[in-house]
């Protein structure tokens, strides 16, 4: 009886270790999964970091930051996107890094600037940007560059000059330097004071539209040839436009007309498509502007222009009327007449280049 108390004692003893060593094991199992799942997810988590960073195109994984309080000063008022030179006729928006930035433009007609920071560029020259928030303001001085450079050749001059000069590069033919030209029969006005009268119309014209301009001259007593003046607008300009005035001698013979280097050209070849591009953009429009006839067929080719034939740019001239008609000669003499007629012209150069 003893001895079948000590068995089933034993055997208990011997369930009770069992069972304390399978739940030991099981425990210790169960935990060493758990640890495993921990270590899964920790590295899951990582990968989610690591796709985010990729897929947000930020160079590194960041673990979440704790936000700190932000010591409160006001930030220095600076540019955050600006240019030091625009074209004109295009427009770039200034930034700084405040909100609430009043902007101003020293010099309107040069460049205007919206109250987004959006600064127009106009004409050729210098003006300066502010921003302003609250007290601060910050300032740039920028500067507007020509859309092109026009050469214009203001016809003739007060004396003509008769000594000779090769009619083109190369040539052994040679033209006088500079002749007379003609002169109004009923106004009596020369033609050399039209042309120069015309040409600072159009010059003013083509500033306040972006355009630079350069001149052949500025006032009557100059001694300039006709080879001197095509390679004066060589140096910088990218077209030439040479202003002229017709004469005949029958009253009758009116209208505009246009004269350009053909195909066939022994030194411009080369320039005859788009010298005949820009003549047909500048009588078009100026006959649009001004009402004046169109003589004959518009646009003629001469080869045997000086002025034309030393050029290396786009070249064009252009009779404006004839001054040996009443009609002509004296519409070219009024202030709307003229006005109208430097228009036609600069309209005639956007539509060459297509502004
Ligand atoms: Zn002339």
């Amino acid at each position: 009886m003893r001895d079948k108390r000590k068995i089933l004692t034993a055997v208990a003893a011997a369930l009770v270790a069992i069972c304390l060593l399978v739940t030991g094991i099981v425990i210790s199992g169960y935990r060493e999964g758990d640890a495993k799942a921990a270590d899964q997810i920790k590295k899951s988590a990582k990968m989610a970091v690591k796709v985010k960073a990729e897929a947000t195109g930020t160079e590194e994984a960041t673990t979440p930051s704790i936000e700190t309080p932000v010591e409160v000063q006001p930030a220095t008022l600076e540019f955050t996107a600006k240019k030091k030179a625009i074209k004109a006729g295009k427009s770039y928006t200034f930034k700084v890094n405040l909100e609430g930035a009043v902007w101003k433009s020293s010099k309107t007609a040069v460049a205007t600037v919206s109250s987004n920071g959006k600064v127009s560029a106009k004409k050729v020259g210098k003006t300066k940007i502010t921003a302003t928030v609250g007290t601060q303001s910050v300032s740039i001085t920028i500067k507007v560059k020509p859309k092109k450079i026009i050469g214009i050749d203001a016809g003739h001059q007060r004396r003509a000059n008769l000594s000779m000069e090769p009619v083109g590069p190369g040539s052994s033919q040679t033209k006088i330097k500079v002749s007379g030209g003609t002169s109004g029969r009923t106004t009596g006005v020369p033609e050399y004071v039209l042309t120069l009268d015309i040409a600072k119309k159009l010059k003013a014209i083509l500033e306040d539209r972006g355009y630079q301009v350069v001149m052949t001259r500025t006032k009557h007593d100059v001694d300039i040839s006709n080879k001197e003046r095509a390679l004066k607008l060589n140096e910088k300009c990218n077209i030439a436009v040479r202003l002229h005035a017709d004469g005949a001698d029958s009253s009758s013979a009116k209208g505009a007309s246009m004269l350009y280097p053909g195909t066939d050209n022994p030194y411009v070849a080369n320039l005859s498509a788009k010298s005949k591009k820009l003549s047909q953009k500048i009588l078009d429009s100026y006959l649009a502007s001004t009402g004046l006839s169109k003589r004959g067929q518009g646009l003629y080719v001469r080869n045997d222009l000086t002025g034309t034939n030393w050029s290396t740019i786009p070249v064009a001239l252009i009779e404006m009327g004839f001054m040996t008609n009443a009609s002509d000669d004296t519409y070219m003499q009024t202030k709307a007449g003229q006005k109208a007629m430097a228009e036609g012209i600069a309209n005639g150069i956007d539509a060459y280049f297509g502004y």
